[in-house]
C-alpha cells in the first residue's frame, strides 16, 4: 500500500506538508465513513483508498456499510434513477421499506464517528438518530443532481437540512437548502492498481486474456452495466464509425452490490451485441482493477457517453493515462474536460460518432488531448486534493461559528 510520502513526486512536498498541518489539527477527532456497497462503483472506489491515507494521517477513520435486503436496494436503485431525473413513482410500501430499513440500520449499527460522513441516499435516514446520540453529521451526495424528480427530491430534502452540512460534486448540482452547502469533487489515486504504471507486458496478458486484438484500434468504456451509462448508445456509436474505420469496442465492468439493474441492462446489451466478434462484453468481477488499468491503456479512445454522471471517475483514470476521452457533457464530466483541449464534450451518438472518427484518424490530436487531460487531473483531481479539502471540512465542522480557523 502506498504512504503518503509516495504521492510527493507527482504532486510536490508542498502539498504533503500541508496534509500534515491540517491531520495535526484533528488529531482526536474520529469520523466514520458509511456507504451502501463496499464493492463497484464510484463511492467504494474513493472510500478504499481515502480511509488508509486520513488513519496514516492520524485520523481517527472508520468505514463501514448499512444492511439491506434486495427489495431495499431496488427501491433505492429506483430513488437513484429519480434522482438522475427518470419518471418514477413509489408506493407507500416503498417508502416505508426504505424508513425501516434505515432504522434497522441505526438501531444495529454502532454510530460512533464524532463526525458522521454518510454517503449518498441510500443511508440518509441515520441521521434521524442525531436526536439522540449528537455528533457533527456530513451527508456527501455523489449523485448528478441537476434535475432530480420533484417528489423524491422533497422526500430526502427533509434528511438532508437535519445534517450540518451537505456536500456535492460539482456546481451544477447546488439545491435551495437549509444548510451549508459544500462543493469537494471526487478524485482518483494515482498509485492505485487501477491507476499506477503497467509495463507493456501486463498490459498484452490482458488483451491475450480477453482475446483483443492489439494491433487494431481498442475504442473502451469502463462502466458499471446501467442504463445511465448508455452501453447500448456506445454500441450504436461504434456500428456508425465501424463502417468507416477498422476498430474494436470494449464494453467492460462489473456490478455493485447495491445495484439491481445490472444483470438486466447486460442480458440487453448481449443482445445488441449480437455475437459481433469485434465487440468485447466484459463482465469483470469486483477488484478487477489491473485488468481496468490495462484496458484504459491499451485504448486508442476511451468514451464514456453517460446520460447523467455525478463526476465520472471513469474519465479522471482515463485521463490520468493520456488518453483521449470522448464524453457527453453531462453532470461532473464538465469539470474534467474542457471541449477540444483536455477530451471532447459531446451530446448525442451522431456527435460521439464524429468525435471518434475524428480521433481514430487523428492520433496527434488525441496524443495532445490527453496530455493536457493528465495535466489537468494532475491539478484537480487527486486524492490529495480530495484529502485536502475532507480535513477542511472537517475543521470547519470542529470550528462551526468561528470566521477564522487558526493553524
Ligand atoms: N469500476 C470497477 N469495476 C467495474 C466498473 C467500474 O472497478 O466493473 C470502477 C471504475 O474504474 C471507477 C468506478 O468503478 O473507478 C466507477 O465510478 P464512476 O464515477 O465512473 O461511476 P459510478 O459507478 O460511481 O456511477
Amino acid at each position: 500500500m502506498p504512504t503518503i510520502y509516495d504521492y510527493e513526486p507527482i504532486v510536490g512536498k508542498d502539498v504533503i506538508n500541508e496534509l500534515e498541518l491540517l491531520a495535526s489539527k484533528l488529531t482526536n477527532v474520529s469520523v466514520q465513513h458509511i456507504n451502501s456497497t463496499s464493492v463497484g462503483g464510484g463511492v467504494a472506489e474513493i472510500l478504499m483508498r481515502m480511509v488508509p491515507l486520513l488513519k496514516e494521517l492520524g485520523i481517527n477513520t472508520s468505514w463501514d456499510v448499512i444492511k439491506g435486503g434486495e427489495k431495499f436496494f431496488e427501491v433505492t436503485k429506483k430513488m437513484h434513477n429519480a434522482l438522475h431525473g427518470q419518471k418514477v413513482s413509489f408506493s407507500q410500501d416503498e417508502i416505508d421499506l426504505f424508513i425501516q430499513t434505515n432504522e434497522m440500520n441505526s438501531r444495529e449499527m454502532d454510530l460512533r464517528g464524532d463526525i458522521m460522513f454518510i454517503h449518498d441516499p441510500q443511508p440518509i435516514g441515520l441521521v434521524s438518530k442525531r436526536e439522540l446520540i449528537g455528533h457533527k453529521w456530513i451527508w456527501r451526495c455523489h449523485i448528478d443532481f441537476s434535475h432530480p424528480d420533484p417528489f423524491t427530491w422533497d422526500f430526502l430534502k427533509k434528511y438532508i437540512e437535519k445534517y450540518d452540512v451537505s456536500v456535492f460534486s460539482a456546481p451544477a448540482f447546488a439545491r435551495d437548502l437549509k444548510i451549508p452547502q459544500v462543493l469537494i469533487s471526487p478524485s482518483i489515486d494515482p498509485l492505485s492498481d487501477k491507476n499506477k504504471d503497467l509495463p507493456k507486458e501486463v498490459i498484452d496478458s490482458v488483451l491475450d486474456r480477453f482475446k483483443i486484438d492489439k494491433n487494431r484500434p481498442i475504442v473502451t468504456q469502463i462502466s458499471r452495466f446501467d442504463y445511465l451509462k448508455d452501453p447500448k448508445g456506445v454500441i450504436q456509436v461504434f456500428q456508425k464509425v465501424r463502417k468507416y474505420i477498422d476498430c474494436q469496442l470494449v464494453l467492460a465492468g462489473g456490478g455493485a452490490t447495491d445495484d439491481p439493474e445490472g444483470a438486466k441492462v447486460f442480458a440487453e446489451v448481449q443482445e445488441i451485441a449480437a455475437n459481433d466478434p469485434d465487440i468485447f462484453l466484459l463482465l469483470l468481477p469486483p477488484g478487477s482493477d489491473i485488468e481496468i488499468n490495462a484496458l484504459q491503456r491499451a485504448s486508442s479512445v476511451v468514451l464514456q457517453k453517460s446520460l447523467r454522471e455525478g463526476f465520472g471517475l471513469t474519465v479522471a483514470e482515463a485521463l490520468w493515462k493520456s488518453k483521449p476521452v470522448i464524453a457527453s457533457a453531462v453532470g461532473g464530466i464538465p469539470l474534467q474536460i474542457a471541449n477540444k483541449y483536455s477530451g471532447l464534450l459531446t451530446h448525442t451518438i451522431e456527435g460521439t460518432a464524429f468525435a471518434l472518427k475524428q480521433l481514430l484518424q487523428n492520433p496527434a490530436y488525441g496524443l495532445k488531448l490527453g496530455a493536457n487531460g493528465k495535466e489537468h487531473i494532475r491539478k484537480n483531481f487527486l486524492i490529495t486534493r480530495h484529502l485536502r479539502d475532507y480535513m477542511l471540512l472537517f475543521l470547519s465542522l470542529e470550528h462551526k461559528g468561528d470566521d477564522v480557523v487558526f493553524l
